[in-house]
């Protein structure tokens, strides 16, 4: 038979959790009392201002034409202003901010735009599998920098072989880090960026979850506070995450004018821009971002703090070593008994009715660990924890 599926797509890594999700239908099929901690996606509602402006926008009817371009400079205005106030750092809203239909669709279509056939794309290993597609549907080859625990599960740059820096284009970077949760500190950042200078190399930083943290006081940084980081590095924002509005499909890039350019050209090609009236929600949601409604789940003491404490004392109760995180809305937790992750993940599915994501989906140096969301409410959390802690390893 003919298949018409391109090569390309056979280059793509397997999907690891056909078993895992599999097994979970047939639990939930089964009428078993499913408590799902596996998707990265808010499960509380868009906060109520900015729905309301969006209610607003609709009805516009300016908003009911193509949105042309990388962003309305209403948008990206508000993005260079919430820059500012957040990290301090200047940006001119015509040549350093690009709107994007979600960050995911930027950092799929970076590579089409800046890497040539057969450059390479350093990628962190776990990392979010979308970096590995956009490379491979560019035809970049993909050179895996492994994160581990001892060095915070940063990369270490010195360990990239001489002969991938000099066929390198791009290295993408993600803090605060999805699974692991770890922070980069600045002085990181700085080391990336003297790095990508030396060897020409542009750092795509995702920065889905700067603003889901911890501790008010140590805001995670941006790489654009490094001096200079602007001549070799692009960075990735979302209000996906920090405002509960991943259906919106909104975010941004900022950073380096000529590699946003590129992008841009690759978007004007191939999509029309963001709907106008969530453009309008997205600037209410940054001027915005400092309002109760926001800080009730992201804020010090809101949701995703009081879900992380009662999920951390209830695992470590019953053994497990976890590390509280400071950031993202995810725990990251080591595999009990030093099992690997898709036997932990199937026995806790299967025995206990509870999903986790088993960490060697995210690259083999996920391997041992597992991924859990903290996108269940606190009562729900604390009953799967006592079900986890009836499981003996
Ligand atoms: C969720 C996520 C994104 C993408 O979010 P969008 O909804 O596309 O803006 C990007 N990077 C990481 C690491 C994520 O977890």
């Amino acid at each position: 038979m003919t298949t018409w599926r391109a090569h390309r797509l056979e280059e793509l890594p397997p999907y690891l959790f056909v078993e895992i999700d599999r097994r979970k239908r047939e639990a939930i099929a089964a009428g078993r009392d499913v408590i799902d901690f596996g998707v990265g996606d808010p499960d509380q509602p868009t906060p109520g201002f900015i729905v309301d402006r969006m209610a607003d926008a609709i009805r516009r009817p300016g908003n009911h034409r193509y949105a042309l371009g990388v962003g309305g400079s209403e948008f990206r205005t508000a993005v260079a202003d919430f820059f500012v106030r957040r990290f301090g750092v200047k940006l001119d809203p015509k040549t350093e901010v690009v709107a994007l239909l979600g960050s995911k669709e930027g950092i799929g279509h970076l590579p089409t735009a800046v890497v040539n056939p057969g450059e390479t794309v350093l990628i962190p290993d776990p990392g979010y599998p979308v970096y590995t597609a956009g490379t491979i549907f560019a035809g970049g080859k993909c050179h895996t920098m492994s994160l581990r625990e001892s060095n915070g599960w940063l990369p270490v740059l010195g360990d990239v072989p001489a002969e991938v820096r000099r066929t390198a284009k791009l290295m993408f970077l993600n803090y605060p880090n999805n699974p692991t949760t770890a922070c980069a500190p600045l002085s990181f950042f700085e080391e990336a960026v003297a790095f990508a200078r030396e060897h020409h190399i542009l750092i795509a930083q995702d920065a889905a979850y700067s603003e889901v943290y911890f501790d008010p006081d140590h805001p995670p940084p941006s790489i654009l506070q490094v001096e200079g980081a602007k001549d070799v590095a692009v960075e990735f924002h979302s209000l996906s995450k920090t405002f509960n509005m991943t259906g919106w499909r909104v975010g941004f890039a900022v950073g380096n004018a000529d590699a946003l350019a590129a992008l841009a050209k690759v978007k004007n090609n191939l999509d029309s821009g963001i709907f106008g009236a969530v453009q309008e929600a997205g600037v209410e949601a940054l001027t915005g971002i400092r309002r109760a409604e926001v800080l009730a789940h992201i804020g010090p003491d809101g949701t995703y703090r009081r879900r992380r404490d009662v999920l951390i004392a209830g695992l470590r109760e019953s053994g497990w070593s976890v590390a509280s995180p400071q950031a993202t809305f995810y725990v990251w937790a080591k595999c009990p008994g030093g099992l690997d992750s898709l036997t932990v993940a199937s026995r806790v599915l299967d025995d206990a009715d509870v999903v986790l994501i088993p960490g060697i989906g995210f690259g083999r140096c996920g391997e041992g660990y597992v991924r859990i969301a903290l996108t269940v409410d606190e009562s729900r959390t604390a009953k799967a924890v006592e079900r986890i802690a009836r499981l003996k390893w």
